[in-house]
C-alpha cells in the first residue's frame, strides 16, 4: 500500500510526501524510478502511444495490481488514492499543446486527486516547471541522461551543446569536475527545488508565465489551459496571501483574474445609489491606504459609489478593494493599455453598466483608463461626464469632482453588504451591524457580538458562528456524527456546497458540532480524496443531541 500526503496545493500542482514499502519521498522530485518500484520490468507493457485511439487502447489494457498504475486518456482509469499513477510518453506530448492539455484534463478527471504522478523520460530543467504545474510530481533521470548521452548541457532556460559547461554557466560540483552527467542531473534537481519554493509560497503560475517565454509550445500550453476556464477555476484557490505577478498579458487568461470579472457581473450586489465615480488605480493595495485614494475620497465625501478601473482586473468596486487578487496583484506601470487589454476591461465594464443604471458616471481618469470607460459607454450607450483628462490626484481635478459631485446625497458605505454578496453570493441584511478598527483590520458586530472580521492576508470576509446566521445558505460543509477533534479530514465529509473553492470560509455542519474554518480543498476532492486535510477548523460548537 502506497499514499501520498499532499502538504501544499497550487492549482494543479502540488508538493507531498509520498510512501511505499520501499521508500518514502518529498515531491516533487526526480529518482532513480527503479529503486521504488517493484517491477519495473514490465513497464515496457505500458508503452501505448498517447494519440492511440479507444479502440487500440483497448487492446493493451494496462497490468493489472502494478505500481505505478498506467493510465491513459483513452482508457477507464483503475488507480486509487494513494496511488502512484504513470503516464507512458508524456514528453511527447509537448509536441501539440491542444492535445497535450486536452489529454491532461481527460486524465486529471477521472483520476483521484491524492495520487502521485509519474512522467517517465520527460523531466528535463526545461520542462520541470511546466510538468508540475500541470500536476506531475515524480520523474526519473532518463530524459537528462540522454541529452549527457548526446552532448547536451541543460539549463532551465535551455539546452546548448557541451562546451557550455566550460562557459561560467553553472559553477555546481558537475561543472566544476567536468561531469556533463553530473550536471545535468543537477540541473533538474535544482529546477525541481526552485518549483517546490514557488509552490509553497503560491507563486507556481508567476513562474510559468516567466519560464513558459523560451518555448513556444509551452506558453501555447499555458494558455490551452487558461481556455478550459471552468476546469481551472474549480481548482484555483479563492484566495491568497502573497503578491499576484501580472506582469504579462497572459495575466488576464488566469483563472482567478477571470473569476473576479464573472462575480463582480453575477454576485456583486452594488450599494443603493445613481451616482458613480469611476477611478484610477494606485500601486499601493488595498488602494485606500493610498495617497492619492485619500484625496479621491476626501474629494467625493461619501456622494458617489467609486469602482476602480485598472488592469488586469478591469472593474474593482471599492467594497472589493481587499479581496484577492484585487488587495494583492502588482503590475507594471507605463500608462499605456494595448487594445486587447482595452477590449477585455471595456467588456466587463459595459456588462456592468448595463446591469446596474447609474443616473450619473463621472470618469474621473487618464490615459489607458479612460479609454477604457469611452469604450465601455459607448458599447452600453450612456454617456459620462469627465472631471479631469490627466492628473487625477491634483487639485484642479480634485476640485472639478468635488464641484461635480454638489447637491449629491451621502450614500451609506456598505463595504461588509458588497463583500459578502460577492463572497457568499447573498444579498447580506446588515442593518444594525457596527463596525470598529483601523482599515483594513476591521471587525463587524451587533449588540457587541462579533459577526465578520476581514482577513488581512486575504482581504476576505471571516464569520464568526454568529456571523454564519446571516449566510442562510451555500458554503456548508456537512459532516458525519461526530465532533471534530481539530481540522475535518475528508473521510469525515458526507456533502459540500459544489461553490467551495480551496480557500473559502465554511460552516462545518454535524449532528454533534457546528465549526467555522477555512476549506483546504474544493469541495469537489473533498468528496473524491481518501485523505487529507478537507477544512482548517478555527472554531467548534458542539450540540445538544436530543
Ligand atoms: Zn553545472
Amino acid at each position: 500500500m502506497s499514499q501520498y500526503n499532499i502538504r501544499k496545493r497550487d492549482g494543479l500542482g502540488r508538493t507531498g510526501l509520498f510512501r511505499n514499502e520501499r521508500t518514502e519521498l518529498r515531491l516533487p522530485s526526480a529518482v532513480d524510478t527503479i529503486d521504488i518500484f517493484p517491477t519495473p520490468d514490465v513497464m515496457h507493457l505500458t508503452n501505448l502511444p498517447l494519440c492511440a485511439p479507444a479502440a487500440v487502447a483497448r487492446k493493451y489494457p494496462p497490468p493489472k495490481d502494478m505500481q505505478p498504475v498506467t493510465i491513459h486518456p483513452q482508457l477507464d482509469s483503475s488507480a486509487e488514492s494513494g496511488d502512484c499513477v504513470m503516464v507512458a510518453n508524456w514528453h511527447t506530448a509537448f509536441a501539440n499543446p491542444r492535445n497535450y492539455v486536452d489529454w491532461l484534463v481527460t486524465l486529471k478527471k477521472k483520476t483521484p486527486v491524492d495520487t502521485a504522478w509519474y512522467a517517465p523520460a520527460a523531466a528535463l530543467p526545461s520542462t520541470a516547471a511546466i510538468l508540475c504545474y500541470s500536476g506531475f510530481d515524480l520523474f526519473d533521470f532518463t530524459a537528462v541522461d540522454l541529452k549527457t548521452a548526446q552532448g547536451i548541457f541543460c539549463t532551465a532556460e535551455g539546452e546548448f551543446s557541451a562546451d557550455a559547461m566550460k562557459s561560467g554557466i553553472c559553477t555546481c560540483p558537475g561543472c566544476a569536475g567536468k561531469n556533463l552527467k553530473e550536471h545535468n542531473r543537477q540541473g533538474l534537481r535544482h529546477e525541481l527545488a526552485l518549483v517546490t519554493r514557488f509552490i509553497e509560497l503560491g507563486q507556481l503560475r508567476d513562474l510559468i508565465e516567466s519560464r513558459s517565454r523560451l518555448n513556444a509550445n509551452q506558453v501555447a500550453i499555458m494558455r490551452h489551459l487558461d481556455n478550459q476556464y471552468l476546469f481551472m477555476e474549480g481548482i484555483q484557490p479563492v484566495a491568497r496571501s502573497g503578491v499576484m505577478r501580472a506582469n504579462s498579458g497572459d495575466s488576464m487568461g488566469r483563472a482567478e483574474v477571470r473569476r473576479f470579472g464573472a462575480r463582480v457581473l453575477t454576485r456583486y450586489i452594488p450599494p443603493r445609489t445613481d451616482v458613480a465615480v469611476l477611478l484610477p488605480c494606485s500601486a499601493r493595495k488595498p488602494y485606500s491606504l493610498s495617497r492619492s485614494h485619500r484625496l479621491f475620497q476626501q474629494a467625493i465625501g461619501g456622494r458617489a459609489h467609486e469602482l476602480i478601473i485598472t488592469s488586469p482586473l478591469g472593474l474593482v468596486p471599492r467594497e472589493l478593494e481587499t479581496i484577492y487578487p484585487a488587495g494583492h496583484y502588482d503590475v507594471p506601470v507605463t500608462g499605456y493599455w494595448d487594445a486587447e487589454e482595452c477590449a477585455f476591461f471595456s467588456g466587463i465594464l459595459s456588462h456592468y453598466f448595463r446591469l446596474h443604471p447609474y443616473r450619473r458616471i463621472i470618469a474621473h481618469l487618464e490615459g489607458g483608463a479612460l479609454k477604457v470607460a469611452r469604450q465601455a459607454a459607448a458599447l452600453a450607450g450612456i454617456t459620462l461626464e469627465y472631471t479631469c483628462g490627466e492628473h487625477p490626484a491634483r487639485n484642479a481635478a480634485l476640485n472639478a469632482l468635488d464641484i461635480a459631485l454638489a447637491g449629491e446625497r451621502k450614500i451609506r458605505d456598505d463595504r461588509l453588504h458588497g463583500m459578502a454578496s460577492y463572497q457568499f453570493n447573498i444579498d447580506l441584511d446588515s442593518r444594525g451591524i457596527n463596525l470598529r478598527g483601523h482599515f483594513p483590520e476591521i471587525f463587524y458586530s451587533r449588540n457587541n457580538d462579533q459577526l465578520f472580521s476581514i482577513d488581512t492576508g486575504t482581504g476576505m470576509l471571516r464569520p464568526t458562528l454568529d456571523g454564519w446566521n446571516l449566510i442562510t445558505e451555500g458554503y456548508r460543509v456537512h459532516i458525519d456524527d461526530f465532533i471534530p477533534e481539530g481540522d475535518v479530514l475528508t473521510p469525515g465529509v458526507i456533502r459540500a456546497d459544489p461553490a467551495i473553492r480551496d480557500g473559502d470560509e465554511v460552516l462545518v455542519v454535524g449532528a454533534r458540532a457546528l465549526a467555522t474554518g477555512r476549506a483546504a480543498m474544493p469541495a469537489d476532492e473533498m468528496l473524491r480524496s481518501k485523505r487529507g486535510v478537507a477544512v482548517h477548523v478555527r472554531k467548534i460548537k458542539k450540540l445538544q443531541v436530543q
